[in-house]
């Protein structure tokens, strides 16, 4: 839709955008008003070089699509009623929970093995490790390639399927080939449209899911499903939005929580939303009633930092890593709500 920055388009300009449409194989319909006059474009008007040369025009104000420019990711897409399943559980149909440690101490593999366990027991259908970590600081550790094994070993002891992040197209394949059975694009990643396609590229023809973190960047929703689409486009939609929090704004949060953009992703994507609520609000504490907020707004899931004795943790364990009681509260409290929600009671 065309809205002209004058209350209508002279001749000349109507002439000239419907030959701009024309290349791209749209026409022009323009909707007379009383006061002004708006101009449809009748066809695919997705074409973002059609759009680019039109928003250029010195006298359009701007262009409205109707089209959703995500073909895949959009929740009228051919792909809406694609479920995923993972650790035996469909999103959507009971709250999916991903635990772990932040970061595996590759010195102290016992740590992963025990917090596999407890998370297992307090109720958590995937473990979470990190393998390789982007740290803010350069000579903080940076995690170790040889901690991958060891998180295939906890999948193995637990039975449950596991998340590392990939923070490189090297780690790709090397977490496939290991087994990991889901990918994670951490938020400082999510941007990096090269590595969301060579993931994309890995995942091809894969059960791997693939668990999106939000970047602090990304101010609209639409960046967000956006990123997810460069994934899907290759044909693996296996794809979990996780909202992390965003640039802090208040003294005492580590992030600004963002849970509340959960409806929001769920107006416009099929996606499923698994919220982040230890990186949220970064402090262990904080983090029971930000999970339950999640779940509030609707959140599919919950993926947890979690460990068997937080101080002796490393990354962010110390600080924002639940312990196994407080995990096994949290996750009960959340599937209660979840099937309040789902039963219509609350929200
Ligand atoms: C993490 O999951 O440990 C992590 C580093 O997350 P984020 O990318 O959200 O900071
Ligand atoms: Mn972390």
């Amino acid at each position: 839709m065309i809205l002209p920055k004058s209350t209508r388009l002279t001749t000349a300009q109507l002439n000239e955008v419907t030959a701009i449409v024309s290349e791209f194989g749209c026409q022009i319909q323009p909707i007379i008003g009383a006061v002004r006059s708006i101009y449809a474009i009748v066809g695919d008007e997705r074409d973002e070089l059609m759009i680019n040369r039109l928003e250029g025009l010195d006298y359009v104000d701007r262009i409205d699509r109707i089209q959703s420019p995500f073909k895949l990711m959009d929740k009228r897409s051919d792909l809406a009623s694609h479920r995923i399943t993972i650790g035996g559980v469909t999103l959507g149909e009971e709250l999916l929970i991903i635990a772990g440690t932040c970061t595996i101490d590759p010195k102290n593999p016992n740590y992963f093995y025990e917090t596999a366990a407890a998370v297992k027991e307090a109720g958590a259908h995937m473990i979470r490790g990190g393998v390789w970590k982007p740290r803010t600081n350069p000579y903080t550790f940076q995690g170790d390639t040889k901690s991958l094994e060891i998180l295939l070993e906890g999948a193995r002891r637990t039975g449950l399927p596991v998340d590392t992040e990939v923070m490189e197209e090297a780690h790709i394949q090397l977490a496939l080939d290991a087994g990991v059975n889901c990918l994670q694009v951490g938020a400082r990643n999510a941007l990096n449209y090269s590595l969301l396609r060579a993931i994309g590229r890995a995942v091809a023809k894969r059960e791997t899911c693939v668990l999106l973190k939000r970047s602090i960047h990304m101010g609209a929703i639409n960046e967000f499903i956006s990123a997810a689409e460069y994934i899907a486009a290759f044909g693996n939609p296996n794809i979990i939005l996780c909202p992390r929090g965003t640039t802090p704004t208040l003294d005492g949060y580590r992030n600004h929580p963002d849970e509340s953009i959960t409806p929001l992703l769920k107006e416009k994507t099929w996606a499923p939303v698994v919220v982040d609520p230890s990186h949220s609000v970064g402090k262990a504490s904080y983090v029971p009633a930000c999970a339950l907020a999640a779940v509030a707004y609707g959140a599919d899931g919950l993926c947890i930092e979690a460990h068997v004795s937080p101080s002796h943790g490393i990354g962010d364990d110390p600080k924002q890593a639940l312990t196994p009681e407080a995990l096994a509260m949290t996750i009960s409290q959340a599937k209660q709500l979840w099937a309040l929600r789902r039963g219509g009671k609350i929200g």
